[in-house]
């Protein structure tokens, strides 16, 4: 039997970030489209040849995209929202930008919305569909860039997204989007028929949604669809990914699909049920490499668990997902010590490890046994190594005792013991953290980096800023301070690089969206805190003022959530590891007299697990790695969490649980609607939902916070409210933040006033 290999996409910004680059200038008009055109097809044609030298079988076309896949399958099928006035529904490169990103100036249009693809860190462009909307075919990206491999030589199988993974994800202005389902499934007949005719034997349709709860309506129209898709030309390879299929496992492989692609990384378990029921004609796609991570495979375990499969029939083995989410070559790192180095695999490196897997089943393990034994050598020393293994710190999450995570007394009491130590008016003022990082700040901080300037230059420079971010807030007014986070490139990384337990890479991006990369920490070890991480500028910015100034950490859940993790334990025995560290530094920080300090958890909620019979576990330990983090202090001190969304309703009690004291969250969008959530629920602490919008430049009036406030009133008392921004000002510019600033102080004096 023969073993093939495929990709099922590979990174699309480039090994140096060329597409970002590329994308920005144009955006800034300093190059035009031929130009950035170029930058495009030169990525693609370098990414097809790196990934066809490195043995890929199935090399993948279509997976390019100038700024989001969704979005181009949008374009395609003419799904246009009319207030980018594009009758027919083609999209150009205009358009395409400005649903993408919006457009400024005189007859400016909004974006379309951007929200994260499944459980993952990268964001798409959510379609949009309303009643009475034409659609019609686009222009078809997905064969010019078949068509363009092939002239260059590289025979590929064209990606697109699945029409009910598409539907599912789409919003619906007063219509339900699968009322668009017949002409959706129209418009994938004529692209299919079209990459047929191009050439294309094979397409690779994913429809990720197969490994969520679905509903019947979503069963019936997958079933609908594939009867409809099986007979349009090529042969289709349904792609899913990011979980495993469950209860949808028998019904995935009954579509009349030619092949099939699961996850078995993330669900290994699902390889022998579906090796059991799978007829021999469904060509299997076993997604064995990890595309969500940065681990190094261990393949002689793979190659026990594949070789009896392969010896039965021909299977694809690949990475588990598109290698999207995963930086592009491990190569070029160069700070990376050897032994982090040799645990690690980036995009290129697992496309290498794929191609060792299929030559080992082809011709015998002897064949390539160096690759093995080096395989073997690597996950060896990361199961033995010390910089992994600290037996105090598993031995601390281990004697974590319950009264570790219970604050000593309840509320009301707590209430007291704070109003007394705090002394804030009603409707108290505050910010979430961090103050405007200018071009000067980025500037200091990349010269830094670079050795020019000297440490003590740097940390002059840092408290110059702090010190007139202090003077600021006191001459604005207000109550409650922050430091402003200048010495801080972001909220995760800036922890990680301070507790031991995490590495950084200087080139291992990750497209967020668009031409935002990240590029997360990878926690490969027992997590420790050598010494406080933030005390000394807490300490440095309250001996400048009077009144409070919060302490300012992040939470647990949230760096986790956002590093690569560790595959070699339970996510939330890292993440325990962290919340330890964390209640450090919040001790610490109120031994230092801080009596207010803030635990953001920004990325609470989208650790949520995809399969909603799997979020009572998450939730559990998130909330109870964040009470470990968290209730370590006096009642005296007040605990502040941060979250910056405005999705609560499923999980109130467990906001409620993690028992803060107080909560900000973003609201200003939503006209306080979710408040309605908080006091059904009798959310007991206080809230301070975000009244002025952080996310555009656009400056709010003094009415429109007080309207917000008072609209806040309808559902809290008057004492559970804090009048603040809905997230950090780090985005923004001082002469925005100014007079934002300036009128959320007056509203809430306004309503003192009033009483
Ligand atoms: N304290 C952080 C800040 O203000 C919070 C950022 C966030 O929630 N994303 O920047
Ligand atoms: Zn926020």
């Amino acid at each position: 039997m023969t073993v093939t290999t495929a990709t099922l996409g590979f990174p699309r910004i480039g090994p140096r970030r060329e597409l970002k680059f590329a994308l920005e200038k144009f955006w800034s008009g300093k190059s035009d489209e031929t130009e950035l055109l170029g930058a495009a097809a030169g990525l693609r044609t370098a990414s097809w040849a790196r990934q066809n030298a490195l043995g890929v079988d199935w090399l993948p076309s279509g997976d390019f995209s100038l700024y989001d896949h969704m979005l181009d399958m949008s374009a395609m099928l003419g799904a246009i929202p009319d207030r980018y006035g594009v009758p027919h529904g083609t999209a150009d490169l205009s358009t395409y930008f400005a649903m993408a990103r919006g457009t400024g100036g005189a007859d400016s249009v909004t974006a379309c919305e951007m929200t994260k693809w499944f459980d993952t860190n990268y964001h798409y462009i959510v379609p949009e569909l309303h009643a009475g909307q034409h659609l019609a075919l686009g222009r078809l990206g997905v064969v010019d860039a078949y068509r363009e491999a092939k002239a260059q030589g590289f025979e590929t199988r064209p990606v697109i997204v699945g029409p009910i993974t598409w539907l599912s994800l789409a919003k619906g202005h007063g219509i339900d989007p699968f009322d668009y389902l017949e002409e959706v499934l129209g418009l994938y007949r004529v692209i299919l028929g079209h990459l047929g005719q191009a050439g294309a034997e094979w397409v690779q349709i994913d429809e990720p949604i197969l490994v969520t709860d679905l509903d019947d309506r979503q069963r019936s129209a997958l079933t609908r669809a594939y009867a409809k898709l099986a007979r349009s030309g090529p042969k289709l390879m349904l792609t899913t990914y990011f979980g495993g299929l469950g209860d949808n496992l028998s019904f995935a492989a009954s579509l009349p699909v030619s092949g099939l692609h699961i996850d078995c990384v993330r669900a290994p378990e699902q390889l022998d049920r579906l090796v059991r029921i799978a007829p021999k004609s469904l060509l299997l796609s076993l997604g064995v490499i990890d595309g969500r991570n940065v681990w190094r495979a261990d393949l002689a375990a793979l190659l026990d668990r594949l070789e009896p499969i392969a010896a039965l029939r021909d299977i694809v083995v690949a990475p588990s997902c598109s290698l999207l989410h995963v930086p592009v070559d491990l190569d070029l790192e160069q700070k990376l010590d050897d032994e982090v180095k040799q645990w690690l695999a980036f995009a290129a490196q697992k496309v290498a490890e794929l191609t060792t897997l299929k030559t080992a089943l082809n011709e015998g393990r002897d064949a390539v046994a160096k690759d093995l034994a080096a395989s073997t050598e690597a996950s060896v020393s990361r199961k033995r190594s010390q910089r992994i293994h600290d037996s105090a710190v598993a031995a601390r999450v281990h004697q974590a005792t319950p009264d570790m995570r219970q604050r000593k007394s309840g509320h009301d009491e707590r209430t007291r013991a704070q109003a007394e130590a705090l002394n804030l008016p009603l409707f108290p003022t505050t910010t979430i953290g961090s103050f405007p990082q200018t071009r000067e700040v980025r500037k200091a901080r990349a010269s830094y980096n670079r050795g020019e300037m000297d440490a003590a230059g740097y940390d002059a420079f840092l408290r110059a800023e702090t010190e007139r971010a202090i003077r600021w807030q006191e001459e604005v007014g207000l109550d409650m301070l922050v430091h402003g986070e200048f010495e801080r490139n972001d909220m995760v990384q800036y922890f990680g690089e301070k507790l031991s337990g995490f590495a950084f890479t200087t080139g291992g991006w990750v497209q967020s969206y668009g031409s935002r990369c990240v590029r997360p920490p990878i926690l490969f070890g027992d997590v420790s805190r050598p010494e406080p991480m933030t005390v000394d500028w807490w300490h440095y910015a309250q001996g400048l003022t009077d009144r409070p100034v919060k302490g300012m950490l992040t939470g647990p859940v949230t760096i986790l959530n956002w590093s690569f993790v560790r595959d070699d334990q339970p996510r939330e025995d890292s993440c325990r590891q962290i919340a330890l560290a964390i209640r450090d530094e919040v001790r610490d920080l109120e031994a230092a007299g801080c009596k207010a300090i803030q635990i953001d958890e920004a990325a609470l909620r989208e650790g949520l697990p995809l399969r909603r019979d799997a979020w009572r576990h998450y939730l559990d330990w998130a909330v109870d790695c964040f009470r470990l983090a968290a209730s370590g202090v006096e009642d005296r001190t007040q605990i502040h969490t941060h979250m910056c969304y405005s999705e609560f309703n499923d999980i109130l009690a467990d906001i409620g649980a993690m028992d803060a004291d107080v909560i900000s969250i973003e609201t200003a969008r939503s006209q306080m609607e979710l408040l309605e959530g908080f006091a059904r629920y009798e959310y007991p602490a206080a809230i301070g939902p975000g009244v002025y919008d952080i996310h555009t430049p656009r400056v709010p009036g003094e009415d429109e916070m007080v309207h917000l406030i008072r609209l806040a009133q309808r559902h809290l008392r008057p004492e559970q409210l804090w009048v603040n921004p809905d997230c950090g000002l780090k985005t923004r510019r001082w002469e925005e933040v100014r007079p934002s600033i300036d009128a959320m102080v007056a509203a809430a004096r306004t309503l003192r006033a009033e009483g």
